[in-house]
């Protein structure tokens, strides 16, 4: 692993170093905003690339596997991503797998390592890696999706080494947008869990209460919000607590803790088809038992539940065999 030009984020309030936010590369924007920099980069002997195909990246022995230019299939798009203090990586994303590699006994074979989605593989991979994986998902995301102008409707031209797509017609510039989102631990007077179950998981998976932040407002005002719209339950003292990406496609998970100053629920019906508090105790014999499911992984709900818990939550007993 190569030495990293940026330390790992440590100053989360309260969360510590997650999954998705342990990025180290500098994003070198100056230099990725001049018009040559890919070009350059491609005569460069220490430029590598990550090739990302549909999202999923090529993994051997913990490690992304970076190539030469030489290597590279033809097509896709070319996304500055940055330096980790010896090496400039650059994205190279296709949505679909490119010809050259389709065919068996193609190039891609002649390559080790498994493709692998950034959710999959995120927890086991070093700092440099999950956060080159994390930028690459979110920036080819907004890449794949954005080909016609909001203005005018007419073609956009990339631009800033893949940061920004222009509208020659207008003359105008279109950046990549990340939607917040807030992701709340609501607590009562006795120090229990909320946790609801979301119509779309099932019925049995809980999890923390979460929801988009509205257009001109804050981020207390949408934990107050959200909760009391999902739950019926009124919140104090919304308290920042970490935050990570999660490019699916394009959210920014905001990590809150807030105090519940009544207990009575009224699940919405239409998201949040059930809602319990839970003790320490409740919250982990119901996992283990398997009676319920909670995030695991690398989510900021996984995090946000383990904090208040005091540790890692025990397994469902039927996987312990
Ligand atoms: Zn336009």
């Amino acid at each position: 692993m190569s030495d990293s030009v940026l330390q790992p984020v440590t100053s989360f309030p309260a969360l510590g170093a997650l999954p998705l936010a342990r990025a180290t590369s500098d994003r070198r924007c100056e230099s990725r905003a001049q018009e040559d920099w890919l070009d350059s980069l491609r005569a460069a002997e220490r430029t590598r690339y990550l090739v990302m195909i549909g999202g999923r990246a090529r993994v051997l022995d913990g490690e992304l596997v970076l190539m030469p230019a030489a290597d590279l299939p033809e097509g896709g798009t070319e996304i500055y991503l940055g330096f980790d203090g010896s090496t400039e990586i650059v994205l190279h994303s296709f949505e679909q797998t490119p010809a050259a590699w389709a065919a068996p006994g193609s190039a891609d074979e002649l390559h080790p390592g498994q493709w692998l989605g950034l959710r999959d593989v995120a927890a086991g991979l070093g700092a440099r890696d999950a956060g080159l994986f994390v930028e690459a998902v979110a920036i080819a995301n907004w890449n794949h999706a954005t080909n016609f102008c909001a203005g005018c409707g007419g073609p956009l031209t990339l631009r800033a080494s893949g940061w920004v797509k222009f509208c020659a017609a207008e003359g105008r510039e279109h950046f990549p947008r990340t939607d917040p989102a807030i992701i709340v631990a609501i607590t009562d007077d006795a120090d229990r869990l909320l946790l609801g179950a979301n119509k779309a998981w099932g019925g049995t998976r809980f999890s923390t209460l979460a929801g988009f932040v509205d257009p001109g407002e804050s981020l207390e005002a949408a934990v107050i919000r959200e909760v009391a719209e999902e739950s019926g339950v009124i919140v104090k003292n919304p308290r920042y607590m970490g935050s990570q990406p999660w490019p699916f496609p394009r959210s920014l998970m905001l990590g809150f803790t807030a105090i519940a100053t009544g207990t009575e629920l009224f699940p919405d019906g239409e998201e949040i088809i059930d809602l319990r508090w839970f003790t320490r105790e409740e919250l982990a014999d119901a996992v283990r038992t398997g009676e319920i499911g909670v995030p695991a992984g690398v989510s900021i709900a996984s995090a946000l539940i383990e904090n208040w818990f005091g540790g890692v939550l025990p397994q469902p007993e039927h996987l312990e065999n």
